[in-house]
């Protein structure tokens, strides 16, 4: 049996004991969690990190993703969403502004807080088009916040504006932008990034549209694109990167690690990783992120059955119901595209936890189903 396959529970005590008392855990810690093991004694340890933070509470919006148009100009290795044309089958395709407003009107009449926006880097939409979907949106359907545009599509606006990212994030936001989602971050890592998305901005980059954003007072996500071609020690160093920039201006609100899917993809030799892999990363991603508050099961992409196990390895929240999703599910995603909020209460409980339905900036938001429910089943 090799070293690393030796369980050392010295390590995760220790480790455990520097958690509880508040210590801030290192880059070494970090490689030692990502090597031990015992997965389960490192999901009960990020578990109570997860609980000392929320108790039994587990949160999900009600949302809708609004994917305007999979146009790109760039051709990341990983992606299997951006498309050069339009074609019939619309698998290249442009949402008109009045396929958008009736997705957001569908969204606001169905009682949702949230829309998601997201699309490919559009080479030929002039920069105004984004702040007039934003306002078009806000000023029909007041009550939905509007989550939109990567740190990657706001760069690329702040190209075509020829104006600084603070003027095009200080004009979204005029025009109804709420807060930023988490995308585009892939792995921090300049190796990776000269591998497999040479063109898209590089990981420094990133990190300082979002630092504009949170000194703006305009809050967002992160993410993790991970089960690729990453290392481990590439991970490491991507969390104490959003670690230390949230220790600058705590701006993030939430930690969502992405796992890879390679169907329709220049990196379709790479087989998929499976549950274990992901309840790890959400596992260290608690630990390691002291300063962020919530840590994201994204069911789109890990799976029910995975999005439902890391309730017990670290995630306090599961995302949306979402409705209708593109991105991953052009990559071979399997899941539904969309769930309903009773369906997500449920996967929770059953989880041993307590559902709470938030608004996207985690507020409380009352939900029908609450009072209808006998108490959440015990954690087995
Ligand atoms: S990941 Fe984003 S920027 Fe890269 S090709 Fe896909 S849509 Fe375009």
């Amino acid at each position: 049996m090799s070293a690393a396959a030796t369980p050392d529970r010295s390590v995760l005590r220790a480790l455990a004991r520097r958690v509880e008392a508040g210590e801030r855990l290192t880059r070494e810690d970090g490689l030692a969690l990502y090597a031990h093991p015992d997965l389960s004694a490192l999901g009960a340890l990020a578990n109570a990190a997860a609980e000392a933070r929320h108790g039994d509470r587990v949160t999900y919006n009600v949302n809708r993703h609004i994917n305007y148009s999979n146009i790109c100009r760039l051709s990341c290795m990983f992606c299997s969403f951006a498309k050069k044309l339009v074609d019939e089958k619309g698998i290249g395709y442009e949402f008109t502004m009045e396929q958008i407003l009736d997705r957001a009107r569908e969204a606001a009449e169905a009682g949702a807080d949230e829309v998601h926006i997201v699309g490919g880097l559009h080479p030929d939409y002039p920069y105004s088009y984004y702040p007039a979907m934003l306002r078009a949106i806000r000023d029909r359907y007041p009550s939905l916040h509007l989550k939109a545009f990567t740190a990657v599509e706001v760069d690329w606006f702040a190209e075509l504006a020829g104006k600084p990212v603070e003027w095009v994030l200080a004009d979204l936001r005029e025009a109804g932008l709420g807060s930023l989602p988490g995308g585009g971050a892939e792995v921090l890592s300049d190796r990776v990034h000269r591998k497999i998305f040479r063109d898209k901005m590089p990981p420094a980059r990133w990190l300082e549209v979002h630092g504009i954003a949170h000194r703006m007072g305009i809050r967002s996500n992160a993410t993790l694109l991970y089960g690729h071609i990453e290392r481990v020690e590439e991970k490491v160093d991507h969390l104490l990167a959003l670690r230390d920039l949230q220790d600058r201006h705590g701006g993030f609100m939430t930690y969502i690690p992405l796992r890879f899917h390679n169907e329709y993809n220049q990196l379709k030799n790479i087989p998929m990783v499976r549950g274990v892999h992901s309840l790890r990363e959400i596992a260290v991603g608690r630990l390691l992120l002291d300063n962020v508050p919530h840590v994201k099961a994204y069911w789109i992409m890990m799976g029910l059955d995975t999005a439902q196990l890391c309730l017990q390895y670290g995630a306090d929240d599961i995302d949306g119901t979402v409705v209708e999703e593109k991105i991953t599910h052009m990559a071979g995603g399997t899941t539904p595209e969309g769930l309903d909020e009773g369906f997500l209460r449920n996967l929770i409980r059953e989880a041993g936890k307590r559902p709470q339905r938030r608004d996207t900036l985690y507020n409380p938001v009352p939900s029908r189903f609450e009072g209808t429910e006998s108490p959440a089943a015990a954690p087995a």
